[in-house]
């Protein structure tokens, strides 16, 4: 296929919307903020999208990297994306999640985990708040397992094995997510400290780790039920999960506990 060079009216549409971001190993394309009216729980709430794509060991400009668009077949590599509300840049406290692709708990509702409640409802506390993103994590279903593989461990589960244990009979690691990616586009959309919404320690030292100053973190659990008892105690005993449901606390209080 002969191939047609974009057009300059096209390319100065996007321009300004597309953001090119260093990172250790190439770069990251940015695009956004796309508006995006949101129906959550019957209102439409008005957040601002953006999406990335990791260009790694490459730094091409946007237009070489739109012009590859159409070969690259995208739809096979995982994008991950940010919901943004607010004055997400200014704004003096923002509410952060980091949340991990959950195919069957955030699509199909699934009642196995709590990812479709934690999803719903950390938008729902950022509206709320006033100011906040919400990053949807595509490598991480599963805890970075993959599809295919959480279907074989939750068989593991109905006979017997715990998550943990699940993982780690498949030959995985319990929980192999990074987050270096969506630190450098927090980083990009804001340069101010934040407030995690995580039950999480381990998250919020990965997240340190990967460069991200977090003061605060706020609790986040619920929708309890006979099929996640099993699943959100073994988060709490295997996992350290912490287990309190209010309230904001500074991040330095998490760690000596
Ligand atoms: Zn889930």
């Amino acid at each position: 296929m002969e191939k047609t060079a974009l057009r300059s009216n096209v390319l100065s549409v996007l321009e300004e919307k597309m953001r090119l971001i260093d990172t250790e190993d190439g770069a990251i394309h940015l695009v956004g903020p796309v508006r995006l009216p949101v129906n959550l729980y019957g209102q439409t709430l008005s957040f601002e999208w953006y999406c990335w794509l990791n260009d790694e060991g490459g730094t091409s400009g946007y237009h070489e990297m739109i012009e590859k668009l159409s070969t690259a077949d995208l739809a096979e590599l995982q994008q991950s994306s940010v919901l943004v509300y607010g004055d997400f840049a200014d704004a003096d406290d923002a509410l952060i999640r980091m949340h991990s692709i959950c195919h069957t708990g955030d699509i199909f509702g699934s009642k196995r985990c709590d990812c479709g409640y934690q999803l719903k409802q950390s938008m729902n506390r950022i509206a709320e708040h006033g100011a906040g993103a919400l990053f949807y994590l595509a490598g991480h279903e599963g805890r970075g397992i993959g599809l295919f593989t959480k279907a074989l461990a939750y068989l593991l589960q109905e006979n017997g094995f715990d998550t943990v244990e699940a993982n780690e009979q498949l030959g995985f690691v319990d929980d192999s997510r990074n987050y270096s990616d969506a630190v450098h586009v927090l980083k990009a959309l804001r340069a101010k400290p934040v407030t995690l919404m995580t039950n999480n320690p381990k998250k919020i030292e990965a997240l340190e780790a990967a460069g991200l100053e977090v003061t605060k973190r706020q609790p986040l659990w619920g929708d309890v039920s006979e099929y996640n008892e099993h699943y959100l105690q073994t988060k709490i005993q295997r996992s350290g999960h912490l287990e309190e449901k209010d309230g904001i606390q500074a991040v330095e209080e998490t760690k000596t506990s």
